[in-house]
């Protein structure tokens, strides 16, 4: 398994961590096989998004911020559930296809790793099968 490390600037934020995973499935010599892509916060998420446009990035977080999460009255102490919710809502890992020695995403996709708690250093784990 090969451990990343993403540092975040903002409370909101989507990095591009193709290159990362790219390079991992390099030095795994994994020709055909899966990769995950997985991240253990419970206040972050990977998803597979355009990465040509950078405007995409900012329009998701501005969609997920008008979702109004925000205005609800939540138990949870730390004051921080509506970025748990968003965790869930994009979700905690994501799965690539491994063909002749790359990852295959179309044209446009990169993969996202999504800060919703930040700033902060956080883990992304990837693991090829
Ligand atoms: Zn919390």
């Amino acid at each position: 398994m090969t451990t990343i490390n993403v540092k975040t600037t903002h409370s909101n934020q989507m990095i591009d961590i193709t290159a990362d995973v790219r390079k991992a499935i390099r030095d795994s010599d994994t020709s055909d096989g899966l990769c995950i892509v997985y991240t253990p916060h419970t206040t972050a998420a990977i998803t597979i998004n355009e990465n040509a446009d950078p405007d995409v990035v900012t329009d998701m977080i501005d969609g997920l911020n008008s979702l109004g999460f925000k205005n609800l009255s939540f138990r949870h102490m730390e004051g921080n559930s509506e970025s748990h919710l968003k965790s869930s809502l994009i979700g905690c890992s994501e799965q690539v296809i491994i063909e002749s020695g790359s990852p295959v995403l179309g044209t446009w996709q990169g993969i996202y790793f999504c800060e919703f708690d930040g700033p902060r250093t956080r883990k992304v784990f990837i693991k090829i099968i």
